[in-house]
């Protein structure tokens, strides 16, 4: 099957690529085993310099790079514009501390001495070709975030990105070449997932890593743990937004709508589960709704669009399936809950907010992938976080609240790798992020992400 860029607002395929052979992923196999035969031993100062040359091509580049994205999968484009710039961001965040990061550990002589050690300490070494196995939703970010601290590490990349946006997994691998990095440091395998486990088995490919939904994260994990190599998912989530009575509420609703439908409402940091304390729900709950209906849904090319098209059919299918479930076991539909109209070519989902959902729908357990938000209604903060933990997802939390009391309380008892309090989620280069449940494991960003593709070596010296 050819790989097809096609773009979601239109259903106009764009351009379409014959997937490698079996001698075309050879080839990449090798170029990676021995880029990283010289990579591995280049002083931070020289990866750090073709880091910033990427990150300046980045930033020049910008414009191309977003309408690339957009075209692809239909985030607006000024979103698109601001996720280039994230990249360049962080490439430039890892450039300037990977060194620092992954500096020597000294664990103090006086601890070590009865090891019969002189002298002992930790170095953090690289350990290969890593293959990166990447989702749609954030096609250039979703890579770099992998990709600048991996080859800051000392690591290599094979991206194996998502069969809809190979012209953004190809723009990767050039706007890398073209910084100076030698070849081989980074490349794009355009195949399908069902070439995926043969390259995770080869002997050459030391570690994956999985963005994406659970059954990939579950296949691509059982094919790592087969070979006994180190493997980072990070899967889906259902990131509960609590608001309770002392919240800022104009500020909270504002905020709930960016957070339910940035990147048109598919992004795993999303919040998509909206609990609200039975003080403030009616205020909360009608101006939600009034302002998720109020969203311009439009082309993504335009400036004044704030929701554009789901990625695919299949995405917009699995959603409208979601709300229909939900409608036909009783939930409200406050707005929304229908294709709009006018928009018959592409792939388009109207922001929509239900009520009244309880355990017997699907939308209850599942993640939703686009404009749509849940809102349920609590008696106190006890109920509060035992919904915000009922899901099999523990990614991020949002939680409006300015008694630290109350704050305190979620930090000890959320189920999930994150939370923002009187704010949204977002990832940030110093902040680790990932999940955990069926969200996925390990982390990504900060230190604890440079670290989980190196080689933890203890020296000891008698
Ligand atoms: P997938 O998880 O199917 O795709 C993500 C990546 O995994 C793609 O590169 C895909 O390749 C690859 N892949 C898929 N199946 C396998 C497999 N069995 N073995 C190896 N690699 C595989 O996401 P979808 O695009 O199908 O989205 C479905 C759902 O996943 C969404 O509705 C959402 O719930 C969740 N999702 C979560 C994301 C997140 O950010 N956490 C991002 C995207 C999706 P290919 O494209 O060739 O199939």
């Amino acid at each position: 099957m050819p790989i097809a860029s096609v773009n979601p607002a239109t259903g106009e395929i764009l351009q379409t690529f014959e997937p490698l052979d079996a001698a075309g992923i050879e080839q990449r196999l090798a170029r990676a085993e021995a880029a990283f035969h010289g990579h591995r031993s280049t002083p931070f100062t020289a990866r750090a310099e073709l880091m910033h040359r990427a990150a300046d091509l980045l930033d020049r580049d910008q414009e191309t790079v977003a309408r690339t994205m957009t075209e692809e999968m239909g985030k607006p484009l000024t979103a698109a514009r601001a996720e280039a710039a994230k990249c360049a961001k962080a490439m430039r965040w890892y450039a300037d501390n990977a060194e620092a990061l992954l500096a020597d550990e000294h664990p103090a002589q006086a601890d070590v001495t009865d090891s019969g050690a002189t002298r002992a300490y930790v170095r953090y070494r690289p350990m290969g070709p890593v293959l990166a196995v990447m989702p749609w939703n954030f096609p250039f970010w979703q890579v770099i975030r992998f990709a600048a601290p991996a080859l800051m590490a000392g690591n290599v990349g094979l991206l194996k990105h998502a069969s809809n946006v190979p012209r953004t997994a190809l723009a990767i691998e050039e706007l890398f070449q073209r910084a100076g990095f030698p070849e081989g440091c980074f490349q794009t395998l355009l195949i399908g997932s069902d070439a995926v486990e043969d390259v995770i088995r080869d002997r050459r490919v030391a570690a994956v890593t999985l963005t994406g939904s659970e059954p990939a994260g579950r296949a691509v994990a059982a094919a790592a743990a087969d070979e006994v190599k180190k493997a980072v998912l990070e899967l889906g989530g259902s990131d509960p937004y609590v608001v309770l009575p002392s919240a800022d509420l104009e500020a909270a609703v504002a905020t709930a709508v960016r957070a339910r439908v940035q990147n048109n409402g598919q992004s795993c940091i999303a919040a998509k589960r909206f609990i609200v304390h039975t003080d403030v729900y009616d205020r909360f709950t009608s101006a939600f709704t009034e302002a998720m209906r109020a969203l311009r849904i439009g082309d993504p090319m335009d400036e004044g669009t704030d929701v554009g098209p789901l990625a695919s059919r299949q995405g917009r299918d699995d959603l409208e399936e979601l709300v229909e479930d939900a409608r036909t076991h009783g939930a409200r539909v406050e707005c929304g809950g229908d294709r709009p109209m006018g928009w018959d070519t592409g792939w388009f989902y109207e922001p929509t907010v239900l009520t009244g959902v309880t355990p017997a729908m699907r939308i209850h357990q599942e993640e939703t992938f686009g404009p749509v938000a849940t809102v349920y209604r609590v008696a106190d903060l006890d109920e509060a976080l035992a919904l915000a933990n009922d899901t099999p997802f523990g990614l991020s939390s949002n939680v409006w609240t300015t008694d630290r009391d109350e704050q305190e309380r979620f930090v000890r008892d959320i189920q999930a790798g994150g939370v923002f309090f009187n704010g949204m989620t977002a990832s940030h280069p110093a902040l680790p992020f990932g999940g955990v449940k069926r969200s996925g494991f390990g982390r990504e960003l900060s230190g604890h992400g440079i670290r989980e593709f190196c080689n933890v070596t203890t020296v000891w010296i008698g």
